[in-house]
């Protein structure tokens, strides 16, 4: 006879301390100087942000820090208008991948700066390729929310 057993709905909160290594701590330190640092690496040339210990592609590690240019493209964008649990920030809001000028990879950040009372308005108006600028938290942690968003070029 098989057994069936009970089940129960409950809260788990999963408090994690992670460490930020030699490469994130100076990306990061990067951030609180208004410096967007990137690794480029010595084999194949690609500049990686933010910046990496090794090539991905490579799998090398000999690298070198580089400032990245402030401004890039997006490659791609979601607004997000539904809640949900972890968020950090009260939707609606676009979360955008934006490819630094003369990098190789893309950048997971807000787009800010730009009109959410209209979503339809937002969805017909924000493209790909768009042109954005880093827009600078006027209090900086050395974390990834010195860059408050990054805002259209116009
Ligand atoms: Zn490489």
């Amino acid at each position: 006879m098989k057994k069936e057993y009970r089940t129960i709905i409950n809260d788990v909160a999963l408090p994690y301390k992670w460490a930020l290594g030699r490469t994130w701590t100076r990306f990061f330190d990067g951030l609180k100087e208004e410096k967007i640092l990137g690794t480029k690496c010595l084999q194949c040339g690609k500049t990686f942000v933010p910046a990496r210990s090794f090539c991905p592609d490579c799998f090398v590690s000999e690298m070198e820090w580089v400032e990245a240019a402030q401004e890039g493209t997006i490659v791609t964008w979601t607004l997000v208008d539904a809640e949900y649990d972890g968020q950090t920030r009260k939707p609606p809001y676009v979360i955008a991948l934006v490819k630094l000028a003369g990098t190789d990879c893309c950048i997971n950040h807000y787009v800010g700066g730009i009109d959410l009372s209209d979503l339809k308005k937002v969805r017909q108006k924000l493209k790909e390729g768009a042109k954005v600028k880093a827009v600078w938290s006027p209090d900086k942690k050395a974390d990834i929310h010195d860059i408050a968003y990054f805002a259209p070029v116009r």
